[in-house]
């Protein structure tokens, strides 16, 4: 059954029609970007991680933190509970890479901003 859903690449939020029956044929895509973007969405969705993680030895208690990729839509949950379990030591820098490969993915852990 042909799914419907919106473009994310860029601000234009182009709504595509992908058919899995049809070697998951993209239209409704204003430019080619669309295409790769709409096959991926429906064979294997993933999704760059934004959070934060606690943070000692610092004014600020928090600090935001980001997967260096993007993990496969059925393993955020997994690493987002793994996220709330870490806690950095200050001073960190952007960058940092707090866990390589997180949960066996392609993606790092890393840091989103210095803090001293
Ligand atoms: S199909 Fe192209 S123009 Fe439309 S939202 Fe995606 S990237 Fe933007």
């Amino acid at each position: 059954m042909v799914q419907e859903i919106i473009c994310i690449v860029c601000p234009r939020g182009c709504h595509l029609k992908v058919d899995p029956e049809n070697d998951y044929e993209v239209t409704g895509n204003s430019c080619p970007r669309g295409i790769p973007y709409g096959k991926a969405e429906l064979k294997n969705p993933t999704r760059v991680v934004t959070s934060t993680v606690k943070i000692k030895g610092a004014d600020l208690t928090r600090c935001p933190v980001k997967t260096d990729q993007a993990v496969p839509k059925a393993k955020m949950q997994e690493v987002m509970e793994l996220i709330n379990t870490i806690t950095l030591e200050a001073p960190v820098r952007v960058g940092d890479v707090i866990t390589k490969r997180i949960l066996d993915t392609d993606a790092n852990l890393v840091v989103c901003r210095d803090i001293s």
